[in-house]
């Protein structure tokens, strides 16, 4: 396993399926970048795999597993934002038939979080007569949003780093690539420690992309290009992963007012004095997060969004 953090959910996950009550139904939760399908990739490998585990890589199955098109695996995708109940009584049709060429039937609900009541109810009716080869895994950044008779019924993978794995990951970075020490800080304070994005980041960019975009704020607030055309860059420009960038960037500069000895990974832009000077900031600074959130939420309303981010930025003028 490539990415080290990993390795502990994969033990887990054997622990499960080595005890004498096999699980039916696998939640994968953890936030985008923590490689959540990777450990689902590596997982279903090795239960199609008849020669080995981990999986040889050379059969039939584990040929078919990487083409994408092995028969007794099923994906479901959310149609527009939504799991809608039609989508899970076709995965009872699916369970029905006996596997073609592997041990199980499986399949995986990307994004299970998005099932809306109906979908619910319809895949606790699966969990409840559960498919004696079947299994389930549910894929979810939100496991709360789950159902609770859904949650009960599964066994839970929740990928994260403890203190130690995130101690090495700035070691592993420097390994991968070309990128400096500090860049790399950069890239994981941006990421909030989520390894694959931080990866993304360096690897397209994204950390200058990301300075860019604080240089076109310093200029707006300190009069050297006018408001209303960065708003309209940014509300064109930006999309939901430069709004989540931007808000740990806040987080980043509420930390280090508030707790200087914490903070680690320093970015350093001429927008952080400006921010720091006057404690009014911080206050305003905080709005603006709740205010990003309303940003990424309004996503398709392109007028709307441009007024949001004028407003925000004239209050920040004012009080810098
Ligand atoms: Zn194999």
């Amino acid at each position: 396993m490539t990415y080290y953090w990993l390795k502990k959910h994969l033990e887990q996950w054997q622990e499960a399926i080595n005890a004498d009550r096999k699980p039916q139904a696998v939640i994968i939760n953890g936030a985008k970048g923590m490689g959540k399908k990777v450990l689902l990739q590596q997982i279903v490998a090795d239960l199609l795999c008849r020669q080995s585990t981990p999986a040889c890589g050379q059969c039939q199955n584990c040929r078919l597993h990487q083409q994408g098109f092995h028969p007794d695996v099923d994906f479901l995708h959310p149609d527009k934002e939504i799991i809608k109940v039609k989508m899970i009584r076709e995965l009872t049709t699916f369970f029905i038939s006996t596997p073609h060429c592997s041990d199980h039937k499986l399949a995986v609900i990307e994004d299970a979080h998005l099932m809306n009541t109906a979908a619910s109810n319809a895949l606790l009716k699966i969990l409840e007569e559960p498919p004696p080869r079947g299994l389930l895994f549910l894929l979810t950044d939100r496991k709360h949003k789950l159902m609770p008779t859904i949650r009960s019924r599964c066994i839970s993978l929740d990928l994260s780093l403890n203190h130690e794995e995130k101690a090495h990951l700035a070691d592993w970075l420097l390994r991968k690539g070309a990128f400096t020490a500090n860049q790399i800080g950069h890239a994981l304070t941006l990421a909030d420690w989520h390894p694959l994005t931080a990866v993304s980041l360096l690897e397209n960019e994204g950390v200058n992309n990301f300075f860019h975009q604080l240089d076109e704020i310093y200029a707006a607030l300190t009069a050297q290009q006018p408001i209303t055309e960065v708003a309209k860059k940014m509300a064109t420009e930006n999309n939901v992963e430069t709004w989540t960038f931007l808000n740990q960037y806040i987080n980043f500069i509420a930390k280090s007012v508030l707790h200087p000895e914490k903070t680690q990974n320093a970015i350093e832009h001429p927008l952080n004095q400006l921010v720091k000077k006057n404690p009014k900031v911080l206050h305003l600074i905080m709005k603006f997060t709740d205010q990003i959130h309303l940003v990424m939420l309004n996503f398709n309303t392109q007028v709307k969004k441009q007024l949001l981010i004028e407003s925000m930025l004239v209050d920040l003028k004012k009080a810098v």
